[in-house]
């Protein structure tokens, strides 16, 4: 299996088969998501990419909304 381009002792299965890198779950991100690319249907790098994308999303809209109720627990 091949090692993660910014973590060498860590191996992964997601590859990409454009730049020729392999990246593992934490790393795992499209590098050119604007640009064409024939391997794209068949990329779980791009799959994960695209989950990551709308969990973003989502926790951006969660942030810009009113937050009630805070609860202060634990610190100190
Ligand atoms: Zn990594």
């Amino acid at each position: 299996m091949p090692y993660c381009v910014n973590h060498p002792h860590r191996e992964t299965s997601y590859v990409c088969m454009k730049h020729d890198i392999a990246m593992c779950e934490e790393c795992v991100t499209c590098r050119d998501p604007e640009l064409y690319c024939k391997h794209r249907t068949a990329c779980p790098i791009w799959f994960e990419y695209k989950e990551k994308i709308k969990e973003e999303r989502r926790r951006r809209e969660e942030s810009e909304a009113p937050a009630y109720g805070e609860s202060a627990s634990g610190s100190g």
